[in-house]
Protein backbone atom coordinates (compact mmCIF):
# COMPACT_ATOMS: atom_id res chain seq x y z
CA UNK A 1 0.00 0.00 0.00
CA UNK A 2 1.45 3.30 -0.91
CA UNK A 3 1.21 6.38 1.23
CA UNK A 4 1.18 10.32 0.22
CA UNK A 5 2.73 10.68 3.75
CA UNK A 6 1.75 14.45 2.87
CA UNK A 7 4.48 17.15 2.77
CA UNK A 8 6.96 17.71 5.52
CA UNK A 9 6.89 21.02 6.73
CA UNK A 10 9.87 21.89 5.74
CA UNK A 11 9.15 21.01 2.36
CA UNK A 12 5.96 23.35 2.81
CA UNK A 13 8.41 26.28 3.62
CA UNK A 14 10.28 25.67 0.55
CA UNK A 15 7.00 25.55 -1.49
CA UNK A 16 6.08 28.82 0.04
CA UNK A 17 9.37 30.38 -0.45
CA UNK A 18 8.82 30.28 -4.07
CA UNK A 19 5.03 30.92 -4.46
CA UNK A 20 5.97 34.67 -4.31
CA UNK A 21 8.14 37.31 -5.99
CA UNK A 22 11.13 37.99 -3.83
CA UNK A 23 11.04 41.64 -4.68
CA UNK A 24 7.82 44.00 -4.53
CA UNK A 25 6.73 45.66 -7.38
CA UNK A 26 6.03 44.93 -11.18
CA UNK A 27 8.34 45.59 -14.22
CA UNK A 28 4.88 46.03 -16.35
CA UNK A 29 3.08 48.41 -13.93
CA UNK A 30 0.90 46.16 -12.52
CA UNK A 31 0.07 46.02 -8.90
CA UNK A 32 1.88 43.11 -7.46
CA UNK A 33 1.32 41.16 -4.09
CA UNK A 34 3.83 41.93 -1.23
CA UNK A 35 4.68 39.45 0.92
CA UNK A 36 3.25 40.22 4.57
CA UNK A 37 6.70 39.36 5.82
CA UNK A 38 8.12 42.03 3.72
CA UNK A 39 5.50 44.45 4.20
CA UNK A 40 5.27 44.02 7.87
CA UNK A 41 9.38 44.08 8.49
CA UNK A 42 9.90 45.88 11.63
CA UNK A 43 11.14 49.33 10.98
CA UNK A 44 11.94 50.39 14.45
CA UNK A 45 13.04 48.73 17.92
CA UNK A 46 10.02 49.38 19.33
CA UNK A 47 8.10 47.05 16.31
CA UNK A 48 10.49 44.05 16.64
CA UNK A 49 8.24 41.27 18.33
CA UNK A 50 9.27 39.46 21.46
CA UNK A 51 13.30 40.34 22.26
CA UNK A 52 12.71 43.13 24.52
CA UNK A 53 15.89 42.11 26.77
CA UNK A 54 17.79 42.48 23.34
CA UNK A 55 15.89 45.90 22.43
CA UNK A 56 17.02 47.62 25.76
CA UNK A 57 20.77 46.16 25.52
CA UNK A 58 21.43 47.54 22.28
CA UNK A 59 19.28 50.76 22.60
CA UNK A 60 20.73 51.42 26.30
CA UNK A 61 24.84 50.84 24.95
CA UNK A 62 24.20 52.73 21.40
CA UNK A 63 22.11 56.23 23.71
CA UNK A 64 25.76 55.75 25.86
CA UNK A 65 27.55 55.75 23.25
CA UNK A 66 28.62 52.15 23.63
CA UNK A 67 28.56 50.55 20.38
CA UNK A 68 30.73 46.63 20.12
CA UNK A 69 32.52 45.65 17.01
CA UNK A 70 30.81 42.85 16.47
CA UNK A 71 27.66 41.51 17.18
CA UNK A 72 26.69 37.64 17.23
CA UNK A 73 22.63 37.20 17.25
CA UNK A 74 21.81 33.34 17.83
CA UNK A 75 18.16 32.59 17.74
CA UNK A 76 15.92 30.03 15.87
CA UNK A 77 14.90 30.73 12.60
CA UNK A 78 12.04 33.87 12.04
CA UNK A 79 12.89 35.35 15.31
CA UNK A 80 13.70 38.54 13.76
CA UNK A 81 17.31 38.72 13.87
CA UNK A 82 18.25 39.71 10.40
CA UNK A 83 15.10 42.92 10.88
CA UNK A 84 17.46 43.55 14.29
CA UNK A 85 20.51 43.76 12.52
CA UNK A 86 19.02 46.20 10.12
CA UNK A 87 17.69 48.68 12.13
CA UNK A 88 21.49 48.20 14.23
CA UNK A 89 22.89 49.36 11.11
CA UNK A 90 19.93 52.21 10.85
CA UNK A 91 20.89 53.33 14.39
CA UNK A 92 24.54 53.46 13.57
CA UNK A 93 23.99 55.45 10.45
CA UNK A 94 21.29 57.39 10.50
CA UNK A 95 22.00 61.24 9.32
CA UNK A 96 20.15 61.87 12.97
CA UNK A 97 22.32 59.40 14.72
CA UNK A 98 23.69 57.25 16.28
CA UNK A 99 20.82 56.84 18.01
CA UNK A 100 18.47 54.78 19.33
CA UNK A 101 15.29 56.15 17.43
CA UNK A 102 16.58 55.98 13.44
CA UNK A 103 14.56 58.19 11.77
CA UNK A 104 13.48 56.02 8.95
CA UNK A 105 13.41 58.96 5.99
CA UNK A 106 17.24 60.28 5.70
CA UNK A 107 18.69 58.69 2.60
CA UNK A 108 20.84 56.24 4.98
CA UNK A 109 17.97 54.96 6.99
CA UNK A 110 16.24 54.59 2.96
CA UNK A 111 19.03 52.56 1.48
CA UNK A 112 19.54 50.50 4.35
CA UNK A 113 15.50 49.81 4.52
CA UNK A 114 15.51 49.01 0.19
CA UNK A 115 18.96 47.07 0.54
CA UNK A 116 20.77 50.24 -1.37
CA UNK A 117 23.38 50.46 0.34
CA UNK A 118 26.75 50.61 -0.13
CA UNK A 119 28.22 50.49 2.80
CA UNK A 120 25.74 47.79 4.72
CA UNK A 121 26.48 44.62 3.13
CA UNK A 122 24.94 41.52 3.70
CA UNK A 123 26.15 38.63 3.36
CA UNK A 124 24.36 34.85 3.28
CA UNK A 125 27.34 32.54 4.04
CA UNK A 126 25.33 29.48 3.20
CA UNK A 127 25.14 30.88 -0.19
CA UNK A 128 27.91 30.12 -2.74
CA UNK A 129 28.13 33.68 -3.66
CA UNK A 130 28.59 34.11 -0.15
CA UNK A 131 31.62 32.51 0.48
CA UNK A 132 32.91 34.98 -2.32
CA UNK A 133 32.40 37.90 -0.77
CA UNK A 134 33.49 36.33 2.14
CA UNK A 135 37.09 36.26 0.44
CA UNK A 136 36.81 39.40 -1.39
CA UNK A 137 36.09 41.20 2.80
CA UNK A 138 39.35 40.73 3.79
CA UNK A 139 40.58 42.83 1.12
CA UNK A 140 37.83 45.87 1.47
CA UNK A 141 37.57 45.60 5.00
CA UNK A 142 39.94 48.20 5.22
CA UNK A 143 38.60 50.44 2.95
CA UNK A 144 36.76 53.51 5.14
CA UNK A 145 33.29 53.66 3.65
CA UNK A 146 31.73 55.26 0.87
CA UNK A 147 29.25 57.51 2.45
CA UNK A 148 27.90 56.69 5.80
CA UNK A 149 29.36 57.04 9.23
CA UNK A 150 30.12 53.30 9.53
CA UNK A 151 30.70 49.96 7.21
CA UNK A 152 28.43 47.23 8.34
CA UNK A 153 28.83 43.91 7.42
CA UNK A 154 25.71 41.65 8.35
CA UNK A 155 26.98 37.67 7.85
CA UNK A 156 23.54 35.92 8.04
CA UNK A 157 24.16 31.83 8.67
CA UNK A 158 27.55 32.41 9.98
CA UNK A 159 27.52 29.20 11.11
CA UNK A 160 27.97 28.09 7.12
CA UNK A 161 31.27 29.74 6.78
CA UNK A 162 33.98 27.53 5.86
CA UNK A 163 37.48 27.60 8.36
CA UNK A 164 39.76 29.45 5.78
CA UNK A 165 36.91 32.63 6.09
CA UNK A 166 36.47 32.07 10.03
CA UNK A 167 40.27 32.68 10.22
CA UNK A 168 40.35 35.40 7.81
CA UNK A 169 37.33 36.70 9.78
CA UNK A 170 38.64 36.34 13.01
CA UNK A 171 42.40 38.46 11.58
CA UNK A 172 39.52 40.77 11.20
CA UNK A 173 38.09 40.78 14.67
CA UNK A 174 41.41 40.98 16.54
CA UNK A 175 41.86 44.46 15.32
CA UNK A 176 38.94 45.85 13.90
CA UNK A 177 39.43 49.26 12.11
CA UNK A 178 37.32 51.55 13.94
CA UNK A 179 34.72 52.17 11.41
CA UNK A 180 33.79 48.77 10.85
CA UNK A 181 31.14 46.93 12.51
CA UNK A 182 29.91 43.20 11.96
CA UNK A 183 26.79 41.91 12.75
CA UNK A 184 26.52 37.74 12.75
CA UNK A 185 23.65 36.08 12.83
CA UNK A 186 23.34 32.00 13.31
CA UNK A 187 20.45 29.72 14.40
CA UNK A 188 23.32 27.28 15.71
CA UNK A 189 25.84 29.72 17.54
CA UNK A 190 27.78 26.27 18.67
CA UNK A 191 28.98 25.81 15.04
CA UNK A 192 31.00 28.99 15.85
CA UNK A 193 34.18 28.45 17.08
CA UNK A 194 35.05 30.24 20.41
CA UNK A 195 37.84 32.27 19.00
CA UNK A 196 34.96 33.94 17.42
CA UNK A 197 32.37 34.41 19.96
CA UNK A 198 34.65 35.57 22.59
CA UNK A 199 35.12 38.42 20.38
CA UNK A 200 31.34 39.51 19.73
CA UNK A 201 28.71 40.66 21.94
CA UNK A 202 26.50 37.77 22.10
CA UNK A 203 22.44 38.60 22.00
CA UNK A 204 20.20 35.71 22.20
CA UNK A 205 16.99 35.83 20.36
CA UNK A 206 14.02 33.44 21.96
CA UNK A 207 11.01 32.02 19.98
CA UNK A 208 8.20 34.04 20.12
CA UNK A 209 5.05 32.93 22.80
CA UNK A 210 1.98 32.02 21.00
CA UNK A 211 0.59 35.22 22.55
CA UNK A 212 2.38 37.53 20.89
CA UNK A 213 2.32 35.79 17.21
CA UNK A 214 -0.80 35.77 17.83
CA UNK A 215 -1.93 39.50 19.09
CA UNK A 216 0.55 40.19 15.56
CA UNK A 217 -1.10 37.98 13.25
CA UNK A 218 -4.62 39.43 14.18
CA UNK A 219 -3.38 43.30 13.69
CA UNK A 220 -1.90 42.40 10.65
CA UNK A 221 -4.68 40.37 9.03
CA UNK A 222 -6.83 43.47 10.45
CA UNK A 223 -4.94 45.42 8.91
CA UNK A 224 -4.91 43.75 5.76
CA UNK A 225 -8.70 43.49 5.43
CA UNK A 226 -8.98 39.60 6.08
CA UNK A 227 -11.68 37.98 8.40
CA UNK A 228 -10.17 34.94 10.30
CA UNK A 229 -11.32 32.90 12.87
CA UNK A 230 -9.73 33.08 16.35
CA UNK A 231 -9.48 28.95 16.35
CA UNK A 232 -8.00 29.48 12.54
CA UNK A 233 -5.00 31.91 14.02
CA UNK A 234 -4.32 29.42 16.75
CA UNK A 235 -3.63 26.71 14.24
CA UNK A 236 -1.61 28.74 12.25
CA UNK A 237 0.60 29.96 15.64
CA UNK A 238 0.83 26.63 16.56
CA UNK A 239 1.91 25.25 13.19
CA UNK A 240 4.77 27.72 13.05
CA UNK A 241 6.30 26.84 16.77
CA UNK A 242 7.51 30.40 17.25
CA UNK A 243 8.68 31.57 13.87
CA UNK A 244 6.67 34.95 12.97
CA UNK A 245 7.77 34.80 9.38
CA UNK A 246 6.64 31.00 8.87
CA UNK A 247 3.02 32.77 10.17
CA UNK A 248 3.03 35.28 7.81
CA UNK A 249 4.02 33.16 4.81
CA UNK A 250 0.91 30.93 6.27
CA UNK A 251 -1.25 34.07 6.40
CA UNK A 252 0.08 34.76 2.71
CA UNK A 253 -1.05 31.26 1.10
CA UNK A 254 -4.38 31.53 2.75
CA UNK A 255 -5.39 34.77 1.35
CA UNK A 256 -4.58 33.74 -1.88
CA UNK A 257 -6.26 30.13 -0.97
CA UNK A 258 -9.72 31.36 0.14
CA UNK A 259 -9.50 34.69 -2.28
CA UNK A 260 -11.01 36.78 0.63
CA UNK A 261 -13.38 34.40 2.00
CA UNK A 262 -13.77 34.42 5.70
CA UNK A 263 -10.61 32.38 6.82
CA UNK A 264 -11.72 29.49 9.25
CA UNK A 265 -10.19 26.29 10.76
CA UNK A 266 -10.79 23.98 7.85
CA UNK A 267 -8.85 26.29 5.57
CA UNK A 268 -6.00 26.40 7.55
CA UNK A 269 -6.42 22.39 7.63
CA UNK A 270 -6.59 22.20 4.02
CA UNK A 271 -4.16 24.21 3.23
CA UNK A 272 -1.29 23.05 5.97
CA UNK A 273 -2.65 19.09 5.91
CA UNK A 274 -2.66 19.28 9.78
CA UNK A 275 -4.68 16.12 11.45
CA UNK A 276 -8.03 17.59 12.31
CA UNK A 277 -8.83 17.39 16.34
CA UNK A 278 -11.57 15.04 15.97
CA UNK A 279 -9.17 11.79 14.46
CA UNK A 280 -7.08 12.59 16.56
CA UNK A 281 -9.53 12.16 19.80
CA UNK A 282 -10.52 8.83 17.86
CA UNK A 283 -7.51 7.65 17.64
CA UNK A 284 -6.91 7.93 21.24
CA UNK A 285 -10.16 6.66 22.47
CA UNK A 286 -9.71 4.11 20.07
CA UNK A 287 -6.59 2.86 22.15
CA UNK A 288 -7.97 3.57 25.10
CA UNK A 289 -10.88 0.99 24.12
CA UNK A 290 -7.80 -1.34 23.33
CA UNK A 291 -9.31 -1.47 19.61
CA UNK A 292 -5.68 -1.65 17.90
CA UNK A 293 -6.92 -2.92 14.55
CA UNK A 294 -9.34 -0.09 14.14
CA UNK A 295 -6.68 2.40 15.16
CA UNK A 296 -4.88 1.09 12.89
CA UNK A 297 -7.39 1.49 10.17
CA UNK A 298 -8.16 4.79 11.06
CA UNK A 299 -4.54 5.90 11.38
CA UNK A 300 -4.20 4.65 7.56
CA UNK A 301 -7.04 6.09 6.46
CA UNK A 302 -5.77 9.40 7.74
CA UNK A 303 -1.92 8.61 5.49
CA UNK A 304 -4.13 7.82 1.99
CA UNK A 305 -5.58 11.36 2.65
CA UNK A 306 -2.14 12.52 3.02
CA UNK A 307 -1.95 13.82 6.66
CA UNK A 308 1.70 13.98 7.59
CA UNK A 309 2.80 11.14 10.21
CA UNK A 310 4.48 13.61 12.30
CA UNK A 311 1.35 15.60 12.52
CA UNK A 312 -0.74 13.17 13.85
CA UNK A 313 1.73 12.50 16.46
CA UNK A 314 2.07 16.54 16.99
CA UNK A 315 -1.67 15.76 17.89
CA UNK A 316 -1.74 13.21 19.59
CA UNK A 317 1.03 14.56 22.72
CA UNK A 318 -1.01 17.76 22.55
CA UNK A 319 -3.96 15.97 23.52
CA UNK A 320 -1.98 13.81 26.51
CA UNK A 321 -0.59 16.84 27.78
CA UNK A 322 -3.88 18.64 27.78
CA UNK A 323 -5.64 15.80 29.15
CA UNK A 324 -2.41 15.11 32.18
CA UNK A 325 -3.25 18.86 32.83
CA UNK A 326 -7.02 18.21 33.24
CA UNK A 327 -6.53 15.29 35.57
CA UNK A 328 -3.91 17.63 37.33
CA UNK A 329 -6.37 20.69 37.64
CA UNK A 330 -9.23 18.52 39.71
CA UNK A 331 -11.51 17.32 37.03
CA UNK A 332 -11.37 20.27 34.76
CA UNK A 333 -12.83 19.95 31.09
CA UNK A 334 -9.91 19.57 28.32
CA UNK A 335 -9.86 20.63 25.35
CA UNK A 336 -11.18 17.72 23.76
CA UNK A 337 -14.48 17.81 25.63
CA UNK A 338 -16.80 15.80 27.54
CA UNK A 339 -16.76 12.34 26.34
CA UNK A 340 -13.22 12.39 25.52
CA UNK A 341 -12.21 13.96 28.91
CA UNK A 342 -14.85 11.00 30.74
CA UNK A 343 -12.46 8.55 28.85
CA UNK A 344 -9.27 9.53 29.94
CA UNK A 345 -10.33 11.09 33.17
CA UNK A 346 -9.51 7.62 34.87
CA UNK A 347 -6.31 6.84 33.34
CA UNK A 348 -4.14 6.98 36.44
CA UNK A 349 -1.26 10.62 35.63
CA UNK A 350 1.48 8.35 35.68
CA UNK A 351 0.60 6.17 32.84
CA UNK A 352 -0.76 9.32 31.05
CA UNK A 353 2.79 10.58 31.36
CA UNK A 354 4.59 7.43 30.46
CA UNK A 355 1.90 7.75 27.20
CA UNK A 356 3.46 11.15 26.58
CA UNK A 357 7.28 10.13 26.88
CA UNK A 358 6.44 7.37 25.04
CA UNK A 359 4.59 9.10 22.20
CA UNK A 360 7.47 11.83 22.17
CA UNK A 361 10.10 9.75 21.82
CA UNK A 362 8.77 8.45 18.93
CA UNK A 363 8.22 11.94 17.40
CA UNK A 364 12.07 11.49 17.51
CA UNK A 365 12.29 7.92 15.87
CA UNK A 366 10.33 9.70 12.93
CA UNK A 367 12.64 12.05 11.97
CA UNK A 368 15.31 9.36 11.56
CA UNK A 369 13.54 6.41 10.25
CA UNK A 370 11.96 5.45 7.29
CA UNK A 371 8.80 2.54 7.24
CA UNK A 372 6.96 5.86 9.38
CA UNK A 373 3.75 4.34 9.07
CA UNK A 374 4.78 0.86 10.69
CA UNK A 375 6.33 2.69 13.42
CA UNK A 376 3.32 4.24 14.38
CA UNK A 377 1.41 0.81 14.54
CA UNK A 378 4.23 -0.12 17.01
CA UNK A 379 3.79 2.93 18.91
CA UNK A 380 -0.18 2.24 19.10
CA UNK A 381 0.32 -1.08 20.60
CA UNK A 382 2.55 0.41 23.17
CA UNK A 383 0.12 2.81 24.42
CA UNK A 384 -2.60 0.14 24.01
CA UNK A 385 -0.91 -1.32 27.31
CA UNK A 386 -0.59 1.88 28.72
CA UNK A 387 -3.57 3.73 28.21
CA UNK A 388 -5.70 0.61 27.59
CA UNK A 389 -9.03 0.24 29.70
CA UNK A 390 -8.25 -2.18 32.96
CA UNK A 391 -10.50 -3.58 35.57
CA UNK A 392 -9.31 -1.34 38.07
CA UNK A 393 -9.86 2.16 36.14
CA UNK A 394 -13.00 3.77 37.86
CA UNK A 395 -14.15 6.71 35.94
CA UNK A 396 -13.45 9.80 38.18
CA UNK A 397 -15.63 12.09 36.83
CA UNK A 398 -18.72 12.00 34.43
CA UNK A 399 -20.74 9.32 35.55
CA UNK A 400 -21.76 6.83 32.85
CA UNK A 401 -25.82 6.59 32.66
CA UNK A 402 -26.50 3.45 32.97
CA UNK A 403 -27.54 1.34 29.74
CA UNK A 404 -31.52 0.95 29.16
CA UNK A 405 -32.15 -2.69 30.17
CA UNK A 406 -33.83 -3.36 26.77
CA UNK A 407 -30.12 -3.22 24.58
CA UNK A 408 -28.65 -6.28 24.24
CA UNK A 409 -25.52 -7.63 22.46
CA UNK A 410 -26.18 -9.57 19.68
CA UNK A 411 -23.11 -11.86 19.56
CA UNK A 412 -21.75 -13.72 16.56
CA UNK A 413 -19.99 -17.13 17.31
CA UNK A 414 -15.92 -16.51 16.15
CA UNK A 415 -14.58 -19.19 14.71
CA UNK A 416 -11.07 -19.21 13.29
CA UNK A 417 -10.44 -18.53 9.43
CA UNK A 418 -7.24 -19.81 8.56
CA UNK A 419 -8.11 -18.65 4.91
CA UNK A 420 -8.23 -15.40 6.01
CA UNK A 421 -3.98 -14.02 5.35
CA UNK A 422 -2.59 -11.18 6.81
CA UNK A 423 -3.39 -7.97 5.03
CA UNK A 424 -1.51 -8.57 1.58
CA UNK A 425 -1.09 -4.87 0.46
CA UNK A 426 -0.04 -3.54 4.11
CA UNK A 427 3.24 -3.44 5.73
CA UNK A 428 1.10 -3.79 8.80
CA UNK A 429 2.39 -6.63 11.77
CA UNK A 430 -1.63 -6.68 12.29
CA UNK A 431 -4.09 -8.92 10.96
CA UNK A 432 -6.69 -7.05 9.26
CA UNK A 433 -10.20 -7.87 7.25
CA UNK A 434 -9.53 -7.30 4.10
CA UNK A 435 -11.67 -4.12 4.11
CA UNK A 436 -10.99 -1.82 6.86
CA UNK A 437 -13.91 -1.24 9.38
CA UNK A 438 -15.57 2.16 8.47
CA UNK A 439 -14.39 4.59 11.38
CA UNK A 440 -17.80 5.83 12.12
CA UNK A 441 -18.38 1.96 12.82
CA UNK A 442 -20.54 1.76 15.98
CA UNK A 443 -20.74 -0.72 18.31
CA UNK A 444 -22.37 1.03 20.94
CA UNK A 445 -26.09 0.90 22.30
CA UNK A 446 -28.39 3.54 20.27
CA UNK A 447 -27.13 3.54 16.59
CA UNK A 448 -28.82 1.31 14.21
CA UNK A 449 -26.86 -1.27 12.03
CA UNK A 450 -26.58 0.75 8.43
CA UNK A 451 -28.98 -1.26 5.62
CA UNK A 452 -26.74 -0.09 2.85
CA UNK A 453 -22.30 0.26 3.89
CA UNK A 454 -21.61 3.28 4.42
CA UNK A 455 -18.20 3.60 5.58
CA UNK A 456 -15.11 5.92 5.20
CA UNK A 457 -14.70 5.16 1.05
CA UNK A 458 -18.70 6.15 0.77
CA UNK A 459 -18.00 9.54 3.00
CA UNK A 460 -14.91 10.38 0.88
CA UNK A 461 -16.66 9.89 -2.71
CA UNK A 462 -19.88 11.88 -1.17
CA UNK A 463 -17.63 15.10 0.12
CA UNK A 464 -15.49 14.94 -3.10
CA UNK A 465 -19.13 15.03 -4.79
CA UNK A 466 -19.93 17.59 -2.52
CA UNK A 467 -16.47 19.65 -3.01
CA UNK A 468 -17.18 20.23 -6.99
CA UNK A 469 -20.55 21.79 -6.45
CA UNK A 470 -19.22 23.85 -3.47
CA UNK A 471 -16.21 24.18 -1.59
CA UNK A 472 -17.76 25.98 1.76
CA UNK A 473 -20.59 23.25 1.79
CA UNK A 474 -17.30 20.42 1.42
CA UNK A 475 -15.96 22.16 4.49
CA UNK A 476 -18.91 22.01 6.53
CA UNK A 477 -20.21 18.68 5.95
CA UNK A 478 -16.77 17.20 6.60
CA UNK A 479 -16.93 17.92 10.37
CA UNK A 480 -19.48 15.73 10.67
CA UNK A 481 -19.65 11.57 10.69
CA UNK A 482 -22.18 10.20 8.80
CA UNK A 483 -24.21 8.16 11.29
CA UNK A 484 -26.04 5.07 9.58
CA UNK A 485 -27.95 5.34 6.05
CA UNK A 486 -31.44 3.82 6.35
CA UNK A 487 -34.44 3.83 4.13
CA UNK A 488 -32.78 6.30 1.74
CA UNK A 489 -31.79 8.44 4.25
CA UNK A 490 -28.17 9.77 5.51
CA UNK A 491 -27.79 10.95 9.20
CA UNK A 492 -24.53 13.04 9.79
CA UNK A 493 -24.24 13.60 13.22
CA UNK A 494 -22.12 16.95 14.07
CA UNK A 495 -21.13 17.28 18.11
CA UNK A 496 -22.06 20.38 19.91
CA UNK A 497 -18.45 22.32 18.86
CA UNK A 498 -19.29 21.49 15.48
CA UNK A 499 -22.43 23.41 15.93
CA UNK A 500 -21.56 26.34 13.67
CA UNK A 501 -21.35 23.65 10.60
CA UNK A 502 -23.97 21.50 11.27
CA UNK A 503 -25.67 25.14 10.98
CA UNK A 504 -24.11 26.46 7.97
CA UNK A 505 -24.39 22.84 5.79
CA UNK A 506 -28.03 22.66 7.11
CA UNK A 507 -30.11 25.05 4.44
CA UNK A 508 -31.99 24.08 1.94
CA UNK A 509 -29.80 24.83 -0.68
CA UNK A 510 -27.19 23.16 0.93
CA UNK A 511 -29.27 20.25 1.70
CA UNK A 512 -30.22 20.19 -1.85
CA UNK A 513 -26.57 19.82 -3.03
CA UNK A 514 -25.73 16.90 -0.73
CA UNK A 515 -28.70 14.69 -1.45
CA UNK A 516 -28.45 15.16 -5.87
CA UNK A 517 -24.62 14.09 -5.14
CA UNK A 518 -26.04 11.23 -2.67
CA UNK A 519 -28.97 9.87 -4.91
CA UNK A 520 -26.58 9.48 -7.36
CA UNK A 521 -24.45 7.53 -5.60
CA UNK A 522 -27.10 5.24 -4.41
CA UNK A 523 -28.88 5.28 -7.98
CA UNK A 524 -32.27 6.43 -6.17
CA UNK A 525 -33.84 9.22 -4.17
CA UNK A 526 -31.83 9.48 -1.13
CA UNK A 527 -32.46 12.13 1.87
CA UNK A 528 -30.02 13.73 4.26
CA UNK A 529 -30.59 14.19 8.02
CA UNK A 530 -27.83 16.48 10.15
CA UNK A 531 -28.57 15.77 13.86
CA UNK A 532 -26.28 17.91 16.77
CA UNK A 533 -26.01 16.09 20.34
CA UNK A 534 -23.16 16.01 22.53
CA UNK A 535 -25.08 12.77 24.19
CA UNK A 536 -22.28 10.97 25.97
CA UNK A 537 -23.07 7.92 24.20
CA UNK A 538 -23.65 4.32 26.48
CA UNK A 539 -20.73 2.16 27.80
CA UNK A 540 -22.52 -0.71 26.54
CA UNK A 541 -19.94 -2.55 26.33
CA UNK A 542 -18.33 -1.89 29.73
CA UNK A 543 -21.32 -3.41 31.54
CA UNK A 544 -19.95 -6.33 33.52
CA UNK A 545 -22.69 -8.73 32.64
CA UNK A 546 -22.19 -7.97 28.72
CA UNK A 547 -18.02 -8.72 29.13
CA UNK A 548 -19.18 -11.56 30.85
CA UNK A 549 -21.11 -12.87 27.86
CA UNK A 550 -18.56 -11.85 25.27
CA UNK A 551 -15.90 -13.65 27.31
CA UNK A 552 -18.09 -16.54 27.82
CA UNK A 553 -18.90 -16.93 23.97
CA UNK A 554 -15.52 -15.98 23.28
CA UNK A 555 -17.44 -13.75 20.28
CA UNK A 556 -16.80 -10.36 19.33
CA UNK A 557 -19.57 -7.91 18.71
CA UNK A 558 -20.94 -7.70 15.38
CA UNK A 559 -23.81 -5.12 15.95
CA UNK A 560 -25.69 -3.57 18.64
CA UNK A 561 -29.47 -3.08 18.88
CA UNK A 562 -32.06 -1.89 20.54
ZN1 LIG B 1 17.82 58.28 9.41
Amino acid sequence: MEYNTGQTSDAVRRAWAVSFPAEPGCPNGRTMYIVLARKYRPQTFEEVLGQAEVVRTLTSAIAGGKQAHAYLFSGPRGTGKTSMARILAKALNCEKGPTPSPCNECAQCREITVGSSLDVLEIDAASNRGIDEIRSLRENVNLRPVRARSKVYIVDEVHMMTEDAFNALLKTLEEPPEFVTFILATTAPEKIPPTIRSRCQQHFFRPLSMEVMKKALAGIAEKEGVAIAEEALERIVDFSAGAMRDCLSVLDQLIVYTSGMQIGVAEVEALLGLVEDRAVEQLLLLLRERSVDRAVALLHQLMREGKDPGLVLDGMVKKLRDVGYAVVGGGQECSGGREFFAQFASVPLERLLDALSETVEYKERLRRESLQVVLLEILFLKLVKIIGKTEQDTPRTAPEPPAPAAAHVVLEKKTPDPASPAHPESLSPFRRKAKAPPAAEDTRAGSQAPDIPFGPEEWKHLLSGVKKRSKNLEAFLKEGRPERFADGVLTVHFSVSRKFHKTSADTPEHRKIVEEVLSQMAGRPCRVALTLSDETPKKLLDQPDVREAISFFGGEIDRVEE
